[in-house]
């Protein structure tokens, strides 16, 4: 695996200054369109999934995070305040906070539970070594967030459905989880230390998470010290091209703040109950994500995900206009698709330059008078001729079915020269994501 700081740069997907500081780092042209379809995706699969999104601001009052815990138990992690006349005003360390308030705005009924909360929002942690250059260690960040807001009997049915939807995502994205690990407070932890001191909600919350584990049968690694302070988590771990475990998506129980900032809703009794948060993130940090999927594909994304995803070739001038056809054609199908003409170099040297395009269409005299098309792949494949049509048809259909297969039923042609251009592209071929 390659490291992403350095692919990032030459894929063209993210940058740092020193000026604008380290840790932060700025997305370019292809990253953003990347980020677009990662976070456009999520937000779909949550609307389908029963999730509602909101918008909350990415500053609040120092009172709230008193109230959530976060300044007593995660200060060291939080920019300091912001004076603003007789206010101090915080950048936020997290989401709950906000989405704990939206919750309490209006009155709830049980039947409306599972309230299902979710934002990709910003916040922000104060690393002290902010590394310049990279996205896995970042001060501004980009969380897909969610909480649930559910009765006590809902919390093992919206875990495991959490746990489903990530295992659904790692699907789409091509990412296999390394282990999952159940993080739990350090033990011997003094009051008001790094985690709540409330040893009955921990051993209740922690009960929720192990019973999700144990009923979908995974392998899963105790860890002390790695909880949230509020509650435990289930952590789905992932390996980065040294092979160390990072972080990726998460799901907490907690009983902690839900307590503190009075939340409630009406049971079927006509009494006040307590609804349980459910904090879960599939992505995680949409930088982390990133660079993560960056180095797990060596910049050759799934072809629902990748940036250019057609790469037009027309050969000589007079098959230009044919390529720009083409290329409306694919453009109105909705793909992202790019033209790069003779102007650009010889075929060879466009096929190499935009190597990890997935699909390429080379557009020649041959193909201009049958109306075809003749398709590359990513991986090197040659596929005969075929109709317009019938290509930009199975190529929306397998960006829309996500995934990382370039084509489910290859339709090789029978003799690749020796000395064609495949002989160059070939040397970039990569194993394993055809
Ligand atoms: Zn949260």
């Amino acid at each position: 695996m390659p490291d992403h700081h350095k692919l990032g740069r030459e894929l063209g997907l993210f940058g740092t200054d020193p000026l604008i500081g380290a840790g932060l780092p700025y997305w370019l042209p292809d990253g953003a369109l990347l980020r677009h379809t990662l976070e456009e995706y999520i937000r779909g699969l949550e609307r389908r999934a029963g999730y509602q999104h909101v918008y909350s601001p990415v500053l609040g009052k120092r009172e709230l995070y008193e109230i959530s815990g976060h300044w007593r138990h995660y200060q060291q992690d939080m920019f300091p305040p912001m004076r603003l006349g007789d206010e101090e005003v915080v950048l936020r360390p997290s989401l709950c906070p906000h989405h704990a308030v939206i919750f309490r705005s209006r009155g709830h009924s049980y039947r409306e539970l599972p309230v299902r909360l979710a934002e990709l929002g910003g916040m922000y942690r104060s690393e002290l070594s902010g590394v310049l250059g990279g996205l896995t260690r970042v001060r501004a960040i980009q969380l897909n967030d969610a909480h649930i807001f559910c009765a006590l009997d809902q919390v093992g049915e919206e875990v495991t459905a959490a746990l489903v939807m990530i295992q659904r995502v790692y699907q789409d994205l091509g990412i296999e989880p390394a282990s999952y690990r159940l993080s739990l407070p350090a033990s011997g932890n003094p009051a008001g230390g790094k985690y709540v001191a409330a040893p009955e909600m921990w051993h209740r919350a922690a009960a929720f998470l192990t019973d999700v584990l144990d009923a979908a049968g995974l392998d899963y690694a105790a860890s002390d010290g790695e909880a949230a302070f509020y509650g435990p988590k289930i952590d789905v771990q992932v390996a980065d091209h040294a092979g160390r475990e990072t972080t990726l998506s998460t799901i907490q129980v907690d009983l902690y703040q839900p307590a503190q900032f009075g939340l409630a809703y009406t049971g079927p009794d006509g009494a006040r109950h307590q609804p349980v948060m459910v904090h879960r993130s599939v992505l995680g940090s949409i930088e982390r994500a990133v660079a993560y999927l960056i180095e797990r594909h060596g910049g050759a994304f799934p072809p629902w995900l990748a940036p250019t995803q057609l790469l037009v070739l027309p050969i000589a001038q007079p098959d230009q206009d044919a390529a720009a056809q083409l290329a409306a054609l694919a453009d109105d199908a909705g793909l992202r698709v790019r033209v790069a003409g003779p102007d650009r170099g010889s075929l060879a040297a466009r096929v190499r330059a935009d190597r990890l395009v997935p699909y390429q269409a080379v557009i020649g005299e041959a193909e201009r008078a049958a109306d075809a098309v003749a398709l590359r792949l990513r991986d090197g494949r040659r596929l005969a001729p075929q109709p317009v049509g019938e290509a930009l048809g199975r190529i929306k259909h397998l960006i829309e079915q996500r995934g990382v297969g370039l084509w489910e039923k290859p339709i090789l042609a029978e003799s690749i020269p020796a000395e064609s251009i495949l002989a160059e592209f070939g040397g970039a071929q990569r194993g394993g994501h055809g």
